[in-house]
């Protein structure tokens, strides 16, 4: 399986991602609720319940279903 994102990956810095949703930065998104995660976002590749799936944004890598970045944006 791909390996999980690196938070300290630049691409990861840029888009603000933490693998945990509870630890995204309030000053800078001021949007995010804990309630957003990558498991609930329409670029998550995986089943809502995944442990870890790809991301659009993040080619050949997965991402933890309860990570979140500043690109999040709700399942439809
Ligand atoms: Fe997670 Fe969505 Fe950000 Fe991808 S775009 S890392 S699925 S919050």
């Amino acid at each position: 399986a791909a390996a999980a994102v690196d938070p300290k990956d630049p691409q990861a810095v840029a888009l603000g991602y933490v693998a945990d949703t509870t630890k995204a930065d309030k000053t800078k998104f001021p949007k995010h609720t804990p309630d957003q995660h990558c498991g609930n976002c329409q670029l998550f590749q995986g089943a809502a319940n995944a442990e870890k799936a790809p991301c659009t944004l993040f080619q050949g890598k997965q991402v933890l279903n309860k990570a979140w970045c500043s690109a999040w944006t709700k399942k439809a």
